[in-house]
């Protein structure tokens, strides 16, 4: 049987991984990175650049054709599926919600978690302050798959159960649509703090994001292009560089 990741910092590392979806072109080539324990990377490029494949990868939702994916040293396919993804925590644009409470939707990340490590988890994600406003609070009812609440406030909740889950790997896809500003603030804020000291991968699409990581990695074409810290690709004056300067004269948003 297949031992459990064992407990690590949290390092991700790409061995010389190539991949292509059934049937499909090559995705990733031959790509070899290492996402540094308990440092913030941003994916950024152009669109089908590889930056959610890489993300699926991690999370063995499919595994490489070639090369192999590794957690502190340990190949993924050799590890059982539960213990891998109790280290990894996704926030990603859409989040699932059951039809039960919300205090039910938020434990599903750790089931033995008490009321007020739920209570105190939502706190730390700004969920708390909405979900006491909902009519029965945490005992509310969700609905079908929480159609009445904002995008914003759905992520909020996929943020709490992240820190519930306490995992050392966060994986992100930054939502493309604009939040109203006031929930994007909040969101912001709860990613800030769970990311701290966590391996964290982030699909960037703001520039704020970017410029907060430790490190970015532009993809493109399946390929890393440029791979260094901020300063490092604004120096170089390449791919990301272009994108940057552009972002000053145009908005926010990638
Ligand atoms: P990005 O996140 O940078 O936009 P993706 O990783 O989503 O890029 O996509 C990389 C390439 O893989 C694209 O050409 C895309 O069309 C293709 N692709 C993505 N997901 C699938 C899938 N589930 N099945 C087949 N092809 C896919």
């Amino acid at each position: 049987d297949a031992p459990d990741l064992r407990d690590g910092p949290g390092e991700v590392t790409l061995e010389k991984v190539a991949f292509s979806y059934a049937g499909g072109t090559s995705v990733i080539k031959d790509m070899s990175l290492t996402f540094e324990a308990g440092k913030t990377t941003a994916l950024v490029g152009p669109s089908g650049g590889g930056k959610s494949t890489i993300l699926n990868l991690i999370l063995r939702l499919y595994d490489p054709n070639a090369g192999a994916v590794r957690i502190d040293g340990q190949d993924i396919r050799g590890v059982t599926f539960g213990s891998l993804r109790q280290k990894i925590a996704f926030v990603g644009q859409d989040t699932f919600l059951f039809s039960t409470t919300v205090m039910d939707n938020l434990r599903l990340a750790r089931p033995d978690a008490s009321d007020e490590d739920v209570i105190e988890a939502a706190r730390i994600a700004h969920a708390h302050e909405f979900i006491t406003r909902l009519p029965q609070g945490y005992r509310t009812p969700i609905g079908e798959n929480g159609a009445f609440l904002s995008g914003g406030q759905r992520q909020r909740l996929a943020i709490a159960r992240a820190v519930l889950r306490r995992a050392p790997i966060l994986l992100l896809d930054e939502a493309t649509s604009a939040l109203d500003s006031q929930s994007e603030t909040l969101v912001r804020d709860a990613l800030e703090r769970i990311s701290t000291g966590v391996t964290t991968l982030v699909i960037a699409h703001r520039l704020t994001t970017v410029m907060n990581a430790d490190k970015i990695c532009y993809l493109g074409d399946g390929a890393v292009i440029e791979h260094g810290t901020l300063t490092d690709l604004l120096t170089k004056g390449g791919h990301f560089s272009r994108l940057y300067q552009s972002q000053f004269r145009g908005q926010e948003n990638f």
